[in-house]
């Protein structure tokens, strides 16, 4: 059969029987799926998805694979985590291709890391399929360059789930002006992420932005200053949002627009 040159075929790996693929699905859009995500959603006998799994993603799954929960619903508590892997186990037991699907990438505060320590331990054959975290989706979406030449020369990923987890953070090791934060489960710790922050000495005037539901088709972006983070927070519809911090932030599409309104109704001031 005559291939298409422009599309030379992909020698993807077997999804193998009673294997579990651990996969990121990237923050929603399914465009950022990577083929291997693909080619596991269309081979998998059982997904076992999180809640952050945009709905369009679980409808590329093969059909007839069964959609197994593992979030939160309903207000009941979610399933604890042994009782997922458990499930992992019993699953790629019975033989099944088993695709473990996770919001963004499973290795940055997904916790597949445990889930591979156990499935080592059961002896289940498995693999890791990164995706593409929500950070970079934010950054990518609303034009947020994490790194820029001479301004941010670093970037850290960090998690302030609870002001109770903020308080824990060593914020004096994040006062570098050209390091780029990029905050995870961060909206209700705001006010302490504002707090530590200032109080190890970064400027409240530092540009931050909330990046709320990102690359879904609701998402919403609001960038302001580090002093107003906890308003800018109070400010969006809802999560999951990505809090960046950083100069970086003033580079960024909203901030860009902000700053033409603000010169707009400047001009507009001045010429009544
Ligand atoms: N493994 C995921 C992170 C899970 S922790 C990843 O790599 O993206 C959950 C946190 O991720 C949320 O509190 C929020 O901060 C962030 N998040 C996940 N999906 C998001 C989205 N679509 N938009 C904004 N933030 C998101």
């Amino acid at each position: 059969m005559a291939r298409d040159p422009a599309f030379p075929p992909l020698d993807l790996p077997d999804f193998a029987a009673g294997s579990v693929w651990l996969v990121g699905a990237g923050p929603g859009d399914p465009g950022l799926l990577s083929l291997l995500a693909l080619h596991a959603l269309q081979h998998a006998d059982t997904v076992v998805y999180d809640a952050l799994v945009d709905p369009r993603i679980l409808q590329l799954a093969r059909p007839g694979a069964a959609l197994d929960y593992a979030g939160k619903r309903g207000g009941k508590p979610s399933p604890l985590q042994p009782d997922i892997t458990q499930r992992l186990i019993r699953l790629a037991r019975a033989g099944q291709r088993v695709l473990r699907l996770k919001g963004g990438d499973p290795f940055v505060f997904g916790r597949g890391g445990e889930e591979i320590e156990a499935l080592r331990q059961a002896n289940v054959a498995f693999s890791v399929i990164p995706g593409i975290t929500a950070g970079l989706g934010a950054a990518a979406q609303f034009e947020v360059p994490l790194t820029f030449r001479n301004e941010a020369l670093r970037i850290t990923f960090l998690t302030a789930h609870k002001a109770r987890d903020a308080q824990a953070v060593d914020w004096s090791t994040l006062t570098d002006t050209k390091m780029t934060i990029v905050v995870y489960m961060g909206m209700t710790a705001a006010p302490s992420v504002r707090a530590g922050l200032v109080a190890a000495g970064r400027s409240p005037q530092t540009p931050v932005g909330v990046f709320a539901r990102v690359t879904r088709t609701d998402a919403q972006a609001v960038v302001g200053t580090l002093d107003r983070l906890p308003d800018l927070v109070a400010g969006i519809d809802g999560g999951p949002a990505i809090l960046i911090i950083g100069d970086v932030v003033a580079h960024s599409a909203p901030a860009r627009h902000l700053e033409l309104t603000q010169l707009a109704s400047y001009f507009q001031v001045a010429a009544e």
